[in-house]
């Protein structure tokens, strides 16, 4: 741990958080309760970081197009969000005036597409063994790709999927692999951009290997991505808080996968050790891959193009906007 850190408050985060919640902080709205405003223009940052692609997972409740509003008061130049409910297998469909709505709200606050990155239902398994769950996860996805279209968006991110301790880990990879090159033929030009895992439990993906055991079967590369998410990878083991641990994390990754492959970042510190294999995202400085860590993902000449998004628990005083500012100042 840095001293910086050390000398952090440390507070406990309310348990009533759920998995879901703990990744969309609420952001206050300057908008009127009808949401028919939108934020006030910001002036784009200056100096140090201020060209890093930088933003947050983003709420869209009360409309899809709040996400961007959110992200302009944060402060962020890029951002993410959920497509639908979490709760459901089947979302109610995206109203196409909300839809139009987004798309206008990403032209008027400068969003391109290549900065907004949409996440996946945690309830998709597409390496499931199960046969109801694996055809649901397939509709899904092509529902999801669907939705990214109709947003005029061009990546969608979600979790390879878990074995469950029913089938081998190369069985899964098959099968994720296949349910991807499925939803590609069912769909026009969307990419799946897949994330590493932390080796929790029966999931896949947390080692560079099996993301490229994925990569490998999918017929069109064109359409495969990966996003790195810096919990997942310090849990899985890649020591991100040791000096030149970023380095040797994307070094692997350009042996094993592939940079070209790397489409964004999911910035999160983590709860857990190195190596905890545990999924518990935490608010960055806070967690055991420290600042330290993020200065080096934030100077690393390799990430500098791609969307870096937080997916930080609510921690009072400590929101989007101020991680947002932290990260910027973390660069040389
Ligand atoms: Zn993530």
């Amino acid at each position: 741990m840095s001293d910086r850190q050390g000398a952090r408050p440390k507070r406990r985060r309310s348990s009533s958080l759920s998995r879901k919640s703990r990744t969309v902080q609420k952001t206050k709205r300057r908008s009127s309760s009808s949401g028919e405003e939108g934020p006030v223009k910001k002036k784009p940052a200056k100096g140090k970081g201020s060209k890093r692609l930088l933003g947050g997972h983003m709420s869209i409740a009360g409309g899809i197009w709040k996400a961007v509003h959110d992200s302009v008061i944060v402060g962020g130049t890029a951002f993410a969000m959920f497509l639908g409910s979490q709760r459901t297998w089947k979302s109610k469909p995206i109203d196409e005036r909300a839809a139009e709505r987004f798309r206008q709200a990403c032209v008027e606050y400068g969003f391109h597409p290549s900065v907004i990155l949409p996440h996946g239902s945690y309830l998709m398994n597409c390496g499931s063994p199960r046969r109801d769950i694996f055809q649901k996860s397939r509709s899904m996805l092509i529902d999801e790709l669907r939705r990214c279209e109709q947003l005029g968006l061009t990546m969608f991110n979600f979790h390879p999927g878990s074995t469950l301790n029913e089938i081998s880990v190369e069985e899964c990879l098959e099968r994720i692999a296949d349910s991807i090159n499925y939803a590609h033929q069912h769909t026009n030009k969307v990419m799946t951009v897949i994330e590493n895992m932390c080796c929790q439990g029966n999931t896949v993906g947390g080692r560079f290997s099996e993301i490229k055991g994925i990569i490998k079967l999918v017929r069109n590369k064109k359409r495969i991505g990966v996003c790195l998410d810096t919990c997942h990878a310090f849990a899985a083991g890649y020591d991100l808080s040791a000096r030149g641990g970023v380095k040797k994390m994307l070094d692997e990754f350009d042996a094993q996968v592939g940079m070209k492959y790397l489409m964004a970042i999911h910035l999160n510190d983590s709860k857990g050790m190195l190596e905890c294999h545990k999924d518990r995202h935490e608010n960055i400085g806070y967690g055991h891959i420290g600042l330290d860590g993020f200065r080096q993902v934030m100077n690393e000449p390799r990430l500098r193009k791609i969307p870096m998004i937080l997916e930080t628990p609510h921690r009072p005083n400590f929101d989007y906007e101020k991680e947002i500012k932290l990260l910027r100042s973390l660069c040389n």
